[in-house]
Parts: C-alpha cells; structure tokens; sequence
C-alpha cells in the first residue's frame, strides 16, 4: 500500500497555500506576492486575504499573474462566529468561486446572528473549495472547536508565520487526535505570509498532478495527493506487512508517528532509503511519516489508514 501522492502519475509541483496580500493586512500588492513566490521557485499560490467586511470582503483576483509556469488559486481565510475563548474563528479556503456570498463578519469579533466556523466552512466545500482548519495553536483551538468543523479536508500542521511570530506553529496535537476519531484528514504546512515579518518561504505543500493547473491541483489537494515540507522531499512511502518504506532526500532522521504514543524512529546519516518496523503500530488505525534534516527541517507525508 502506498500513499496516493506517490502512485499516481504526474509530477510535483510546488505551492504556498495561505498568504496575505495589502487586499487585506498583508504588506505587499497582489502582483508582487506572485512575483516573489514565482521568483522563489514555487508553482502555485493562492492567496488568501481575510474575508472581512473592513477589507471589503477580497477574494484576491490572481488571474493575471498567471503564466505558462506559474498559477493561482483563488481562496481566502474566512472567519466567522467564535470559538470556545470567545475568539473569531480562521478557516483557510482554497479554490473559492470569486461570487462566494459574503459573510457576516465587519471586523475580527464575533457578532450576533453571523454563520457559525462550522457553518461556513461547509459552505466553502459545498462551493467547491478545499478547506482546512488554520493554525490550531496560535488560535487556542479546543478538541472540541475541531471537531466541529465537520467539513474541514485538512489541518495545518505548520504555520510558518505562527513560527515566526509566537512560536505557536503546529497542529499535531490536534490533528493526531481527529485522526483517533477516524476523521480522515490530509496534513498541510503554510506560509501565511504577510511580509510584514520573516514569515515567507517556509512550509509549503508539494502536490502531484498530471499538470500545473487550477483545476488538477485542487482536485490532488482534495486527494490527498501531495506532503507538507520546510524543505526535505519525501519521494516514497510504502507499507508493507511488517514495515513502511521511506525514500527521501537525505535526512537525518525517519520517524512513523501513530495513535496515542505509538511512534518509533529510525537515526542515520545522509538517510535516503529507512525501513521503520510495523510492530509498534498494532492499535493504530493510521500512520504517518516525518523525516528530519540535518539542519532540523522537516517534511510530512498524509496519514496512511492502515
Ligand atoms: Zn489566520
Ligand atoms: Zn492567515
């Protein structure tokens, strides 16, 4: 058994999913956050302004910046109704129609009578997005917060602006434990740059598809055909009977983290190839895959249901 990502065909293209431009807090225009992304080597973005009635409700426009080796996908953070600590929510969606209603929500409090997370999140996958759970640490998200959100694809286990800002990046401990549950979740890592700090160019998705196009690299996305990395690539994950094969580039470290404590780590130098032994993961529904660098960057693999 293998994780889609690496048996279906097609290449890996390379792409920010949450970013920020002066559309709404974010420091830079529109053209010149493509620019910089496309100049840094990435294949896609989306940008993804805040969805607030004080920023005018942007769904950026990023068609023009497309070209023959770079897109866009159209998205935003949408933020409605509160959660447990009283806070608004932040619901990364990706692949939005550019007529998505608006919402209820004029500034970053709650109000009366607006959609509930859980609600408009539903009605961004209903109009075709691909939606994930935004930084569950910097929110103070509870278990029960996340659970809500019943139509969420994906948790952002890395937020390299949450990194860089308050040291709050990860969303294991939430996601590990929705995957407990059975909820079938795919994993991504994020810039969620603004500029206004050392925020870019630091967590990102790398998702395989036949072609660089809107349309394929939503569908993968909504796959699960793609890992999250800071750097390292991840170039295979097999599951055998009594192992899991990982082939990478070369990292320091392959770790196979699983339900509860369950995780067992292979060391090595220059790691191109590890085999991880299955046995530890007999009460595990699901696995997944972290490799470490030696300069301490990592990259993840989608849970594996066993
Ligand atoms: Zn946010
Ligand atoms: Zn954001």
């Amino acid at each position: 058994m293998a994780l889609t990502a690496f048996t279906r065909p097609g290449r890996f293209w390379r792409g920010n999913l949450h970013t920020h431009s002066n559309l709404s807090d974010g420091a830079l225009e529109p053209a010149e956050v493509c620019r910089r992304y496309k100049a840094e080597g990435y294949d896609f973005i989306a940008l993804t302004d805040h969805f607030i009635g004080l920023y005018g409700y942007p769904i950026a426009d990023t068609l023009p910046f497309r070209d023959d080796s770079f897109t866009t996908l159209l998205g935003a953070e949408l933020h409605s109704g509160a959660m447990q600590n009283g806070e608004l929510w932040h619901i990364l969606a990706v692949g939005l129609p550019t007529d998505f209603a608006q919402a209820n929500a004029p500034h970053f409090r709650p109000v009366d009578g607006q959609e509930t997370g859980p609600e408009i999140a539903a009605r961004a996958v209903a109009a075709g997005a691909f939606v994930a759970v935004a930084h569950p640490q910097w929110s103070g998200l509870t278990l029960a917060d996340a659970r809500s959100i019943e139509a969420a694809h994906a948790v952002e286990i890395y937020n390299h602006g949450c990194a860089t800002g308050c040291d709050r990046a990860d969303g294991f401990s939430i996601a590990d434990l929705l995957l407990s549950e059975g909820r079938k979740l795919s994993l991504i890592a994020t810039d969620d740059a603004h500029f206004t700090e050392p925020d870019h160019f630091g967590g990102w998705v790398m998702v395989k598809a036949e072609q660089n196009t809107p349309e394929a690299l939503l569908a993968a996305l909504k796959d699960g055909a793609f890992y999250a990395t800071q750097g390292p690539e991840l170039r295979g994950v097999m599951v055998g009977d009594k192992a899991v094969q990982v082939e990478s580039s070369a990292v320091a470290s392959v770790i196979v983290q699983g339900h509860g404590s369950a995780a067992v780590a292979v060391h090595g130098e220059s790691l191109t190839r590890a085999e991880v032994p299955l046995g530890r993961f007999a009460n595990s529904p699901w696995i997944r895959v972290t490799v470490i660098d030696r300069a301490g960057k990592r990259a993840w693999s989608n849970p594996i249901w066993l």
